[in-house]
């Protein structure tokens, strides 16, 4: 459902171009939870039983994963598949589910039923099942990056649709500039924007994928504490890093902490991403790093997070 943007300059660009989109291709064969063929279909079947051959760069990114739960104390988690798919998140068809029925789904969720075993074996504990939608598209941008690179182009931008990819700078030698979403307002009104060369933006926001029942809105981002929609404050996280699957990780699991704790969680890394982070009171809460490379429009209260 995502509308992916490629441009190339420098370098032998129809190659690159013709190379990066037909890798979208083949890595949305690899994590698509949805198609059956996939190789994450196919660890998700053998959940219970025995382990699942899926390949070294399917059981790398799973390895990554964990590590992103570790250090999230839990909030990235690719384990809340069956919750996501309760609440139709997964094959359109929204729904609020019951108390009961999250109760149910709970025991099965959390970073310690996934095993790494020997060689590029996985296995699942029965009833868990995986979801790589918080970190498959940031992968992928990592790929893009790879392959520009070995092309030799010199200038680009890859959009995978909130995953953006700057390649060096612009044609006039400045930094490229980068949109954000005002979650508030339609698809393409911007809060504000960022200066970055050879960097990764990604966002995660409630807005950009949730339904409405009675009057009450639920978003695609859960809170694995919970199994609910995560409402802990914000509406919206940009994260800025050298490396995109972390800042495609990070931008989920910061959403779902809140202002305080992601605050804190960067200033212990702060050393590997940036971050722009919108309050559900419209203050605009930025990290030091960044301050000087974006301009927020929205007229909210603009908070520069120090080290
Ligand atoms: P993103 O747009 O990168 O923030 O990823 C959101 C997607 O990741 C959702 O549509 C779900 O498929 C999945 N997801 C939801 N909640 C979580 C979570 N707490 N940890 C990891 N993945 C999640
Ligand atoms: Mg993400």
């Amino acid at each position: 459902d995502t509308v992916m943007g490629l441009r190339a300059c420098g370098g032998e660009t129809e190659a690159a171009l013709a190379a990066a989109e037909d890798e979208i291709y083949r890595l949305d064969e690899a994590l698509s939870r949805t198609r059956e063929d996939s190789a994450v279909s196919r660890l998700n079947s053998a959940a219970g039983g025995t382990p699942a051959d899926v390949g070294e760069e399917l059981r790398d990114l799973i390895a990554r994963a964990l590590d992103f739960s570790a250090a999230t104390d839990g909030a990235f988690d690719i384990t809340l598949a069956p919750v996501s798919s309760a609440w139709g998140f997964t094959e359109d068809t929204y729904r609020v589910p019951e108390d009961a029925e999250l109760a149910l789904l709970l025991p099965c969720v959390g970073a310690e039923h996934v095993h790494l075993e020997e060689g590029t074996a996985v296995s699942l504990d029965q009833g868990t099942r995986i979801d790589l939608g918080a970190i498959a598209k940031g992968y992928a941008s990592d790929r893009m990056a790879a392959i520009y690179q070995e092309h030799g182009i010199t200038h680009g931008i890859v959009d995978l649709g909130g995953n953006t990819w700057v390649c060096g700078g612009n044609l006039e030698g400045e930094p490229w500039q980068i949109g954000i979403q005002d979650p508030a307002r339609s698809a393409g009104a911007l809060a504000g924007i960022l200066e970055a060369s050879d960097a990764f933006a990604v966002t995660s926001g409630g807005y950009q994928r949730y339904f409405e029942e009675n009057g009450q809105t639920s978003h695609h981002i859960i809170d694995p504490r919970t199994g609910y929609p995560a409402e802990n404050g914000l509406i919206s996280v940009t994260i800025i890093s050298a490396d995109g699957t972390l800042a495609d990780a990070l931008s989920t699991s910061l959403f779902i902490m809140g202002p305080e704790e992601a605050s804190s969680f960067w200033k212990k890394h702060r050393d590997t991403f940036d971050a722009i982070m919108m309050k559900d009171d419209g203050t605009v809460m930025v990290t030091a790093g960044l301050a000087d490379h974006c301009s927020v429009t929205t007229g909210g209260n603009v908070e520069v997070i120090q080290e």
